[in-house]
């Protein structure tokens, strides 16, 4: 079972993810993760990513194919956040999956206006140490700037800054966007509006993901 979860940043992607992969056990794939990851520990993929990450550009698809390919098992039940971000990299995904005699069983698209999306990205704040996401507008911390769960500090991340997130939601519209279109023509795809609250984006995923089960 591989369901793909699409959207602009901005779009509560990431916050859906968490919530999809406890419900319903999946692997979570995040290459937006990895990559922040493999920055921080220097790796020579790190490396490698780290100018495109840090500007808001896309990993060039051969360098993003060649990580994600020993990370997918087809066979596995995956939730792929942030993969494939191009109509390439989905060719690619097909290849790795159709070797293993699998494919892409459901495309989950969050669809949010602009506006709404820059506001969203410009207002989250992240803990330095622990990860935990939270939001100036929305999910306020108990103390500003400080974690709830550790007690660190709450900083933003680099490409949220404005003019990086203008930037990351262009390349959205030209680059990934393409893939609405593309999914659609295999049938797989499924739209569904993030601006409602995030347990209603929840169960409006989880009612698709339980009809692709019921089938
Ligand atoms: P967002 O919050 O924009 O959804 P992610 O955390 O998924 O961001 O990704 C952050 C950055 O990592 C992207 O702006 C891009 O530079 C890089 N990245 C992540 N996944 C991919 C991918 N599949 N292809 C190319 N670049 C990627
Ligand atoms: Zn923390």
């Amino acid at each position: 079972m591989i369901v793909i979860l699409l959207g602009a940043p901005g779009s509560g992607k990431g916050t859906q993810s968490q919530r999809l992969i406890k419900r319903y056990g999946y692997q979570y794939l995040a290459t937006g993760d990895i990559f922040r990851a493999e920055i921080a520990q220097k790796t020579e993929l790190g490396q490698k990513a780290e100018s495109y990450v840090k500007s808001g550009k896309l990993v060039p698809d051969g360098l993003v194919l060649e990580m994600v390919t020993g990370r997918i098992q087809p066979g596995g039940k995956y939730l792929l956040d942030g993969f494939p971000r191009t109509v390439d990299q989905a060719h690619g995904l097909s290849d790795i999956l159709r070797r293993g005699g699998a494919e892409v069983d459901l495309v989950l698209s969050l669809t949010l206006p602009t506006p709404e999306a820059i506001r969203r990205m410009t207002s989250r704040r992240i803990c330095s140490k622990c990860g935990e996401v939270y939001n100036v507008i929305s999910r306020r911390p108990k103390v500003e700037g400080v974690c709830d769960k550790c007690g660190a500090a709450l900083i933003q991340r680099e490409d949220d800054s404005t003019a990086t997130a203008e930037r990351r939601l262009m390349v959205f519209e030209l680059q990934t966007h393409p893939l609405v279109a593309y999914y659609k023509g295999e049938q797989i795809l499924r739209e569904i509006d993030a601006s409602a609250d995030p347990d209603r984006v929840e169960a409006a995923l989880a009612a698709e993901i339980d009809a692709l089960k019921a089938r």
